[in-house]
């Protein structure tokens, strides 16, 4: 069953911290067809139905390059979803797992992630395959599928280190 953000049997909610701002910007807006939770897939799929990535101004200069990159990350911020649950019922039947094994939408700071299969590039708007969110949902950053990205900077020591260095 989808959530309709009711608690489940054997769900455990808490009292959450109060927000601090981590100056999060919203930079773009996300349509897709889905307008009810009960429609939305569960996990995007690559040859599901072309959905549309408005970038928004002054960020749309940064689009320079994607172009380049069959696949891209998606965020996005999960804006209907609860954020105080600590165990979850996913499927309705008492079995409870803690939030950071799922991939559920509701988590304390609801951010959903997607690989897309990038269609087209249209002036401010990306057009993808692969979302999995409600229409309206807010962007909040893009970047290359890290297997296809080389990093562009020289190398530095770190990305040589190996071994069982600790924290
Ligand atoms: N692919 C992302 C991930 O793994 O991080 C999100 C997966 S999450 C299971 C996808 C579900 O989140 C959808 O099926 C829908 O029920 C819910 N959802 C989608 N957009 C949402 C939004 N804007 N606010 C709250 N819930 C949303």
């Amino acid at each position: 069953m989808v959530r309709q953000n009711e608690i489940r049997e054997n769900e455990v909610a808490v009292v959450p911290p109060a927000a601090t701002d981590a100056g999060l910007v919203f930079i773009g807006r996300i349509s897709t067809p889905w307008t009810s939770r009960m429609e939305t897939p569960r996990q995007g799929r690559h040859d599901g139905p072309v959905c549309r990535i408005e970038i928004f101004e002054p960020w749309v200069l940064a689009l320079k390059g994607v172009e380049a990159f069959e696949r891209l990350e998606i965020l996005y911020w999960l804006d209907r979803s609860r954020r105080d649950l600590v165990l979850q019922s996913p499927a309705s039947n008492g079995e409870v797992h803690g939030t950071f094994s799922l991939r559920s939408p509701v988590r304390p700071n609801p951010i959903g992630t997607s690989i897309v299969k990038l269609e087209a590039v249209e002036g401010s708007s990306l057009l993808v395959r692969g979302l999995d969110c409600l229409d309206g949902t807010p962007l909040i950053d893009l970047k290359p599928d890290r297997t296809l990205f080389k990093p562009i900077a020289p190398p530095q020591r770190g990305d040589f280190e190996t071994g069982d260095g600790k924290a």
